[in-house]
């Protein structure tokens, strides 16, 4: 196992973690709860973490977690199916599960 991605705002490690199983990468959180343990983990140490299982999916892992955090850098985009507004860093719109339309 290799770690792929860890951030302190849990909500961007989930998203790291719905892109990568949308790619067909199996990942494991670890830390997934550890915010609120004991005080003597540093901070640090308690941020969630994604893990790729398999060290062979690694390197593609990589690849689509860095071109996913380039896209947080990209406009919001507006659910084609029902409207609702969406951060450019999702694939999928939060509200609908519609995927994100290609750019035209
Ligand atoms: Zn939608």
């Amino acid at each position: 196992m290799k770690l792929i991605y860890t951030h302190e705002n849990r909500f961007l490690v989930a998203n790291a973690h719905n892109i990568l199983e949308q790619a067909g990468i199996r990942v494991v959180w670890k830390n997934e709860f550890a915010s609120g343990a004991i005080g003597e983990i540093s901070p640090f140490d308690s941020w969630p973490e994604l893990w790729v299982i398999d060290d062979a999916d690694y390197d593609r892992a990589i690849e689509i977690i860095t071109h996913a955090l380039s896209a947080a850098n990209a406009p919001d985009w507006t659910c084609t199916h029902c409207n609702e507004p969406n951060d450019a860093a999702f694939e999928t719109c939060w509200n609908c599960q519609t995927e994100k339309p290609e750019h035209t």
